[in-house]
Order: structure tokens, then C-alpha cells, then sequence
């Protein structure tokens, strides 16, 4: 399906930028069913879970419906501004007086067809509100690791779960895509229909349009078996070592990822984790319960156990695997994938999370990729680089600005001295920037060249040019 969507009042007159200090939202306002909200309003701040991003956008709009977001769009095209998008701010960049921000939070439908094993989710449903909804009927939504985060934003990137070696990107299990493009019109994406934009939107982030629904398959998971056990961070060096050896022999139908954390004293974490390094091994199988312990087996046996919380759980608990924090917070983050992880590698890292800034480094996260994440998907998508060993994702905490600098430079010196085995790239949902340079690095030149040539198409006069978008 294509529609052409016209607001009224929006069209050719209106075609001269203007100072965004002085934008009219008043004709906004008329073409919209949602709350428009200019700086001062009380619906105008936009916080999400990495508190450092400032949005100060001309105007938020709270959209109810693709037509919205059109209207939207062609409201900003008309006066030369662009058009950004907030769902959680678990990946978002800055926004400014250039920009009108679309907040998604009002495009909430959710709903499961235990039928066809699908869900039809609106742009501002979390994958929390998806896993309430399907795994009463026995279905699993693919999120990744944290519930919390935004089903369409992550879908975007690829996305890749606690699963993925067995299940591959979660990208893959999209059906169908609504989604307005940068022009202001609203179509419909499948295999099928809009063929080009189906493979660019999955992958390419915002890059040719804002998406307000997706169809989902959803697989049959009930149980599986997982969770994560914790060493003492003494042992960081030996651990690491037995899980990169271990991992290198896992079945497909088991995925890892391990991290070196430092655990805040909260009440909700454990006693025996709290204040101190420690080293978190996760595992998910889909393997029978005996079959998959067989399997983690070794690992247990790595070193002697602080915490050891894997064994068979409800599908529901996903988030628990990797339990990432769900409350927003000031972080700085950076990421980069790796081919191989010698020994070199390995010792880099520890050293990183032993140095003084260790303390503010509270993630330092390797996942194993492989398995059917490096297979063809049945329809190809934007996403590249699947024949990655690992995904190195290193999370900073700024608990004020001066403390920018020096966990900037200390993630900066961790990905410098793991550089020799790095493959060069990233993951789009592993790079919350703007920077033109780590946006390209997601993809390879032949991906990069066709979603600039579909921006060009879809996006002809770069309205969408804000956030991680790649940019010609
Ligand atoms: C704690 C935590 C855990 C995470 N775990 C994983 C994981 O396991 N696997 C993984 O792959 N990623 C993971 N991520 C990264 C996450 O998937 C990305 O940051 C994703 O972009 C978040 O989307 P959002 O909508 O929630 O966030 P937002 O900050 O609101 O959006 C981020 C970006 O997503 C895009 N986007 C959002 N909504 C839309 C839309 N409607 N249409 C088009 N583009 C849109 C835009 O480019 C936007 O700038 C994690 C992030 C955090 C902070």
C-alpha cells in the first residue's frame, strides 16, 4: 500500500526555510491529532534512559498515527527543518533548534495473533509490553537483552537478543513495516511490496524513514535454559580465557556473552556482587535442560562461582540473562566488532576495568556472534558484517560532565589496544552517534552506497539527516 498524505495548509508556499527560534507551530498544531509541545511547554522535555542527551528540538510532537509523522514531516520539509525521533532514549543523539522530534509513546498498539504467530506493535511499544502479550500463548518476541528497550528503534538496528546465535538477528522476523519516509508519504514495506525499502529499514536505522508499525513473527519458546553465573573479578584474566576457549565449540543452539561489571551497592543487587569487579557469564539455550547444563558444564567449572543463577526459566524472564539496568542514567558509550580474541585482547581489557577509571566502567561486554546470525537470512536486509566473531560494547558512567574525559579516553584506550583483532566495524544498534564516521563503519561499501542512493529517493531533500542516519 502507498498513500499520498497532503496536510492541508502545508504545501509549496511554505517552501523557504525560517529561523527554527522562530517556527510557527500553530499550523503544526491544525495538521496533527497529537499534543504539540514548543520549548517551555510542560510536555516539551524528552529524557530517555541515557540522561546525557540533551534534545532541545524547535517542537515535540506526540504522535498518534502514521498520518501524524506524515504531517509532520512535510511541516519540517516546508521550513527546512528535519525531523528526529524519540522512542526510549536507549539509543538516541542530540537534538536541536533544527529539528522537530516525533515522540512515539502514543502509537501503542500491541497486539498478538496467536493464530498466525505474529504481532502487530505500533513505533512506541517496549518489547516488555510484547513479551506480556505473547508468551501467554506459548510465542517468544526476539528482543534483545533488555525488555526495556524500544521494539521498532532496535528492529531498526538488526537487534540482536540473548538467542541470537540460534534465532540470528531479530530484523529477520519482520513482516511488514509501516513507515512514513522522508518525502512525507506513508508506505507499506514487505518482501514484496517496496522490496528496497524492507531491506533498507531493517538495518538502516532512521536512514529512509520513520517507521510507525511493524508485523513480527513470533517462534514457539516456551522455556529455555539460561541465565548468568558470576566469578570474582580476581579471576577476570582465567575466565575470559575458558569462556572464549568453551564458546568456540558452542552448539547453534546456545548463545554467550560474557562482561567484566561493576555493580553498584543497591538494594537490588545481590551482596555478594555489589561494589567489586566481577566477571558475568551469560548463557541461553534452547537445548533440552540436560543437554544444555551438559553443555554449560566447563564454564561452571571455570573458577569458583560468587553467584550461579543458570538453569531452566520461563521464556518471560529473558531480561534476566544479562539483567542490564532499567532506570535511565549518564552514560558514554562506544563498541566495535572483533574477528578473534587472543590472549593480547583478552589481558587489554581486564587491564581497562582494573585501571582507576575501572570503577566508572560498569560494562564491558563481549557476545559471541556466529551460528545462524551468520547465515544468509531468508530476506536480506541492511545489516552487515554477520560473519563477526564478537561484539565488544564498552559502557561508561559520567556521573557529572568532568567526568566525561577520562571514561571517554578510557573507552577510547580500550578499543585502541583491542584495534590489531577488530574487524573495523560496528553494529548500528551499538553506535548512539551522530558521527558520520561510526554511522559508516556499519556498513559495508555496497550497503552503504545503496541506502545513500535510497536516502536520495526516499529522502530527497534530507529531512531525516538527524541521528544515527547514514548520511551520502
Ligand atoms: C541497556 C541497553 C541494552 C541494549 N541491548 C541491546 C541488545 O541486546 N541488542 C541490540 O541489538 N541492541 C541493544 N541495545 C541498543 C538498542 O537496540 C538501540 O539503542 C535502539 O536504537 C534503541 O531503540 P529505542 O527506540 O529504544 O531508543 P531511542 O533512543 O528512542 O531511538 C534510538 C534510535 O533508533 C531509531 N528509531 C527509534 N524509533 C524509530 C522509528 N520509529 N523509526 C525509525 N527509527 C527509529 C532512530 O535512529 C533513533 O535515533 C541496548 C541498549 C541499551 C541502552
Amino acid at each position: 500500500m502507498t498513500t499520498d498524505f497532503d496536510p492541508a495548509g502545508l504545501a509549496a508556499t511554505d517552501l523557504d526555510p525560517v529561523d527554527p527560534a522562530s517556527v510557527d507551530l500553530a499550523g503544526l498544531r491544525r495538521a496533527v491529532r497529537g499534543a504539540v509541545h514548543a520549548p517551555g511547554d510542560p510536555g516539551y522535555p524528552t529524557v530517555g534512559f541515557n540522561v546525557t542527551v540533551v534534545r532541545r528540538p524547535a517542537a515535540v510532537v506526540d504522535a498518534t498515527s502514521a498520518d501524524d509523522v506524515a504531517a509532520t514531516v512535510a511541516f519540517a520539509t516546508a521550513r527546512g527543518l528535519t525531523v528526529g525521533i524519540f522512542t526510549t532514549g536507549h539509543g538516541g543523539t542530540g537534538v536541536d533548534g533544527g529539528s522537530i522530534l516525533v515522540r512515539t509513546a502514543a502509537m501503542d498498539t500491541c497486539v498478538v495473533d496467536p493464530a498466525t504467530r505474529t504481532a502487530r506493535i505500533g513505533a512506541g511499544v517496549r518489547w516488555q509490553t510484547v513479551l506480556d502479550a505473547a508468551v501467554p500463548h506459548g510465542l517468544a518476541p526476539l528482543c534483545g537483552s533488555a525488555p526495556g528497550v524500544g521494539v521498532v528503534g532496535f528492529l531498526s538496528g538488526g537487534g540482536i537478543g540473548p538467542l541470537v546465535r540460534t534465532v540470528g538477528s531479530s530484523a529477520d522476523y519482520v513482516r511488514s513495516i509501516t513507515v512514513v519516509t522522508g518525502d512525507g508519504v506513508v508506505r507499506t514495506a514487505t518482501a514484496q511490496d517496496n522490496p528496497e525499502l524492507f531491506w533498507g529499514l531493517r538495518g538502516g536505522k532512521s536512514t529512509l524513514g520513520l517507521i510507525t508499525e511493524v508485523v513480527i513473527e513470533l517462534p514457539q519458546i516456551t522455556e529455555i535454559y539460561g541465565g548468568a553465573v558470576f566469578f570474582d573479578g580476581a579471576e577476570a584474566a582465567a575466565v575470559l580465557r575458558a569462556w572464549r576457549d568453551w564458546a568456540a565449540d558452542l552448539p547453534t543452539e546456545a548463545s554467550t556473552s560474557v562482561a567484566l561489571v561493576n555493580l553498584p551497592p543497591l538494594p537490588e543487587v545481590p551482596p555478594m556482587l555489589a561494589g567489586r569487579l566481577t566477571v558475568s557469564v551469560r548463557y541461553a539455550s534452547v537445548a533440552d535442560p540436560a543437554t544444555a547444563a551438559a553443555a554449560f558444564a566447563p564454564m561452571r567449572a571455570a573458577a569458583p562461582a560468587l553467584l550461579d543463577a543458570v538453569g531452566p526459566m520461563p521464556y518471560a524472564a529473558i531480561g534476566a540473562i544479562h539483567a542490564d539496568p532499567a532506570e535511565p542514567m549518564p552514560v558514554v558509550e562506544s563498541s566495535g566488532l572483533l574477528a578473534a580474541l587472543p590472549d593480547e585482547a583478552l589481558d587489554h581489557l581486564v587491564a581497562t576495568v582494573n585501571s582507576p577509571v575501572g570503577p566508572l566502567l560498569p560494562g564491558v561486554e563481549l557476545r559471541q556472534l556466529g551460528g545462524a546470525y551468520a547465515q544468509d537470512p531468508p530476506v536480506r536486509s541492511a545489516l552487515c558484517h554477520r560473519d563477526a566473531a564478537f561484539n565488544l560494547h564498552l559502557v561508561g558512567m559520567v556521573p557529572d560532565e568532568q567526568a566525561v574525559p577520562a571514561v571517554a579516553g578510557a573507552i577510547a584506550a580500550a578499543l585502541a589496544g583491542v584495534a590489531p583483532w577488530s574487524t573495523g566495524a560496528t553494529l548500528p544498534n551499538f553506535v548512539a552517534s551522530d558521527d558520520p564516521a561510526r554511522i559508516r563503519r556499519c556498513y559495508d561499501d555496497d550497503t552503504a552506497a545503496w541506502l545513500a542512493a535510497l536516502a536520495d529517493q526516499f529522502d530527497p531533500k534530507g529531512v531525516l539527516r538527524v541521528g544515527p542516519v547514514m548520511r551520502s
